[in-house]
């Protein structure tokens, strides 16, 4: 589920299996305020037991705004690399119950947290160090890869063994080029360490891609750089190329084995016999900037 995604804040709550009682999950990032959180879980029917830990991808304040009001008022284990943490410190969170929350996670391996195996990869953007993270349930992988100036082998070879994939699809080359950015933002954006453009996150999934692949959300659209159709036409164009049916609209939580309706985005199959992805099916969804989704079946 998200609850943000964009400039405006970022927040991800993964969980583990609802129909069990004994449910948990993680947050990815903190750019919702308590209350909103609050809201958007209990929307669907979950309260704040519904997640044990909180990861955090990087130190931009789109996704850590609310960090120490999580720490402080939720006191949920703040899990980040070292390098993150001692950011922290330096910016305005050293507060003791910032300390208490805090947990290292390791680099190179698995972390167990909540139920989950966890492991981080670092990803080139402009902030103290940023990563992406791929999450291990069963044998179900998810992968998330928010701000990034561009794609590395090591966030492909996660990908490529994820049923699910967030991926940011940032900016469309032109509106960019076309837009209000100063030249020194634009430069700033599209570099190596900016943001990753709709051609860009394309390329990746036609690097990524591989049979297992069931869903690809479209994450942290620029509001001025960007829209919907643009962002999710590119990535559908990627998989078309490679032969691989495009749902428009990834089935929400309680409708699983059914199509959900496609709100009129469905994109029919052109793949044909020849091409890899040909029998392949991938739901693509991109995500609302402010507003949260309901929660989807993984
Ligand atoms: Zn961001
Ligand atoms: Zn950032």
């Amino acid at each position: 589920m998200s609850l943000s995604s964009g400039s405006a804040g970022n927040c991800y709550y993964l969980g583990d299996d609802l129909t069990g009682k004994a449910h948990c999950g993680v947050l990815i990032d903190a750019g919702v305020s308590v209350r909103a959180l609050k809201n958007a879980l209990q929307a669907e029917g979950l309260d704040m037991e519904a997640f044990g830990a909180v990861l955090v991808t990087h130190d931009h304040w789109d996704h850590v705004r609310n960090l120490a009001s999580y720490a402080k008022r939720l006191k949920k284990p703040i899990w980040a690399t070292e390098k993150l943490h001692s950011a922290f410190l330096g910016r305005g969170f050293c507060y003791p119950f910032m300390q208490s929350c805090r947990r290292d996670i390791e680099e190179g391996k698995w972390n167990e947290i909540c139920g989950f195996n966890v492991r981080y990869f670092e990803v080139p953007h402009d902030a103290t160090q940023t990563v992406g993270y791929a999450i291990a349930y069963g044998d179900r992988k998810f992968v998330i890869m928010t701000d990034l100036g561009r794609m590395t082998e090591e966030a492909l070879s996660f990908a490529r063994q994820a049923e699910t994939v967030v991926i940011e699809s940032n900016y469309d080359d032109y509106m960019l080029l076309h837009g209000p950015y100063t030249q020194e933002l634009k430069m700033r954006i599209s570099q190596g360490h900016g943001h990753l453009s709709n051609a860009e996150c394309a390329e990746a999934i036609k690097a990524f891609w591989h049979p297992g692949l069931e869903r690809i959300f479209l994450c942290h659209l620029s509001e001025n750089n960007n829209t919907h159709e643009k962002a999710t036409l590119s990535a559908a164009a990627a998989l078309e190329s490679l032969g691989v049916e495009v749902i428009g609209n990834p089935a929400p939580s309680g409708t699983s084995g059914l199509l959900a309706e496609a709100s009129g985005s469905y994109i029919s199959h052109t793949g044909s016999a020849s091409l890899p992805g040909s029998g392949c099916a991938v739901r693509l969804l991109a995500l609302p900037r402010t507003s949260p989704t309901p929660l989807f079946d993984l």
